[in-house]
């Protein structure tokens, strides 16, 4: 039968190795793959939404947790000097991987605008 999971949800289901970095009843947040900065840790949602464009009313309170890991973990990765959330979304967007993720990048001088 044909396999259709993202691989974030094969990590999410343990099928796939990550190194994890926290996790929660609502989400999971692990080391990219190919980190793009000193720290660059993915943090997602254990429930399947493809991406930021397809959110729902009913998700809200499962947003504000996110930001919420996200602040804890940037706080336990000693990233006191500041960091950048960025949530690529659909194709012109960047987008590679059909789970809604928020990338946290920190440990290095961050530029602006993003490419
Ligand atoms: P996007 O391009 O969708 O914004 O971000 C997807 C991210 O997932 C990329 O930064 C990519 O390096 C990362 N990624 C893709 N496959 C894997 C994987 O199997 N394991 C981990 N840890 N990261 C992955």
């Amino acid at each position: 039968m044909a396999d259709n999971r993202t691989v974030f949800k094969k990590i999410i289901d343990g099928d796939v190795p990550a190194q994890l970095i926290y996790q929660d009843e609502h989400c999971i947040a692990f080391r990219d793959i190919d980190p793009r900065a000193p720290t660059h840790i993915l943090v997602i949602p254990r429930k399947e939404i493809r991406s930021l464009a397809e959110v729902e009313e009913q998700d809200a309170a499962l947003l504000g947790q996110l930001m919420l890991a996200i602040s804890k973990i940037a706080k336990e990765q000693g990233l006191a000097n500041g960091f950048r959330v960025v949530t690529n979304t659909g194709k012109w967007g960047g987008q590679s991987v059909d789970h809604l993720h928020f990338h946290l990048l920190g440990g290095r001088q961050l530029s602006w605008p993003p490419g």
